[in-house]
């Protein structure tokens, strides 16, 4: 009996001590409320959705928005903040980089997708970078600034972002520094968000180790000033070491068995049009202009009819929308096309329907929309005004439309324009142009109606 008792206490402590025990993290000290956490980030995401290329390619995106829900799910009881909203999207540039921002928006750059070797590195990257926003680094860093300042925050931190290079922006002057202390971490926050984001992932059913793969391999891709991810997030010293240590300590509870969406995403990747760099973007200056679609690849010639059954499409958080199902998406910089083949060549489009967001300056919207047609005039020289805009439902909300008469400068036929236009939540503009050829344009403006009907912002 005794005997018994003793032997089964000693097996029962053996078995506790090869876990040993995960490592305590204590979020830093923070002079910011959670609530202005998140209305930072938003200004800062709000920005950046406007200046880089999201992709809006809904096999990419959706398998991201997967990945960073599973890690929201496993969110440590201590660490949630009901007031953050948590998002991951996906920006169509080749340079290896992610960034979030307070409050839980998260972008990661097609070219991490890229370098990662396996699902477990992606979602390393992710379960560090939220790991960020969960222990609060952002505000917690421009706490210790000692600054205090809502305004101009966002700004910095874009300029940080789009420019790809925060140094720079830092040593413009110390305003500068907090908008960048959002994305920039000093070693002890470092070394923080691996021990965090290794938790995360095991508690979310991966092994840590590939974190610690996917910093080795950020590592060796670097040119030479090396990533920006690792200037952003400096490795704190013997960063495989310790990550594996506490991989140690962690129980993958439930192995997540099928990650064959990864290869699925990487062969669709390849297949695709190669991302610019961010420095391209940037010289490009996306954003602040519409730009269409890259329809380059398209060439003009006989359309089909507007199939009656229609594809519905998720585009960048932002909203879905149904099209017909033989018009092809064809995402772009701020904008997003759907068009027929035939339809589409040279950043133009004959037949169907842009639909964008113009975040300007905030108007009611019947001067947000002629200001609209203004600059579409400017830029379009054979557009004319048909009647003055009417009321209109857009996305179930109150809308405009507008009907124009342009000359196609793909085809030099005199082509109808129905311009539709609503507000964001935010007040910003949200627009869908829908284009056909005056011959047809009594087939498609059923059509260009029932697509209007069929969105649904998300905002
Ligand atoms: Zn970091």
């Amino acid at each position: 009996m005794r005997n018994g008792l003793v032997t089964s206490a000693l097996i029962a402590a053996l078995a506790l001590v090869p876990l040993g025990a995960q490592t305590r993290i204590t979020p830093p000290s923070n002079k910011y409320t959670p609530a202005q956490d998140v209305e930072l980030g938003m200004q800062a995401a709000a920005e950046a959705r406007q200046q880089l290329p999201l992709m809006r390619d809904d096999a990419v995106t959706s398998y991201i928005e997967r990945l960073g829900k599973r890690l929201e799910g496993v969110i440590p009881p201590n660490l949630q903040q009901p007031a953050f909203k948590y998002s991951f999207e996906t920006v169509n540039v080749r340079d290896i980089n992610a960034f979030a921002l307070p409050g839980g928006p998260m972008f990661v750059n097609r070219g991490m997708i890229e370098a990662a070797n396996s699902e477990g590195e992606v979602v390393g990257v992710m379960a560090h970078e939220l790991s960020h926003v969960l222990l609060r680094h952002g505000t917690a860093q421009a706490s210790k600034a000692g600054k205090y300042q809502m305004g101009q925050i966002a700004g910095a931190v874009l300029g940080a972002i789009i420019g790809g290079t925060v140094g720079q922006v830092v040593a413009q002057g110390t305003q500068f520094g907090l908008g960048a202390s959002f994305l920039r971490f000093g070693r002890e926050y470092e070394r923080q968000a691996d021990i965090m984001g290794a938790q995360l992932m095991a508690r979310a059913g991966y092994d840590a180790r590939d974190m610690a793969a996917m910093f080795r391999t950020i590592e060796k891709q670097g040119g030479p000033s090396g990533p920006e991810w690792l200037s952003d997030h400096p490795n704190p010293g013997n960063r495989s070491a310790y990550i594996e240590k506490e991989a140690q300590a962690l129980r993958v509870s439930n192995p997540v068995s099928d990650r064959s969406g990864f290869d699925r995403v990487k062969s669709h990747l390849r297949s695709l049009p190669k991302a610019p760099s961010s420095e391209e973007v940037a010289k490009a200056g996306a954003g602040n202009r519409p730009q269409p679609g890259p329809t380059a690849n398209g060439r003009l010639g006989p359309v089909e009819p507007p199939s009656s059954r229609t594809r519905e499409y998720s585009e960048g958080n932002i909203f879905r929308i149904s099209v017909p199902s033989n018009w092809r998406e064809l995402p772009g910089s701020n904008a997003v096309t759907f068009a027929p083949e035939g339809g589409y060549a040279q950043e133009q489009f004959t037949h169907g329907v842009q639909v964008g967001i113009l975040r300007n300056e905030r108007h009611e919207l019947d001067v947000a929309t002629a200001d609209f047609i203004r600059s579409m005039a400017s830029s379009n020289r054979g557009l004319t005004q048909r009647s003055q805009s009417m009321p209109t439902v857009v996305a179930g909300r109150r809308g405009l439309q507008t009907l124009m008469s342009n000359v196609s400068e793909a085809t030099r036929t005199a082509e109808s324009v129905l311009l539709f236009t609503t507000r964001m939540r935010d007040g910003t503009l949200f627009y869908v142009i829908s284009v056909a050829p005056d011959a047809d344009f009594r087939t498609y403006e059923p059509v260009f109606q029932q697509v209007v009907r069929s969105i649904k912002l998300n905002d």
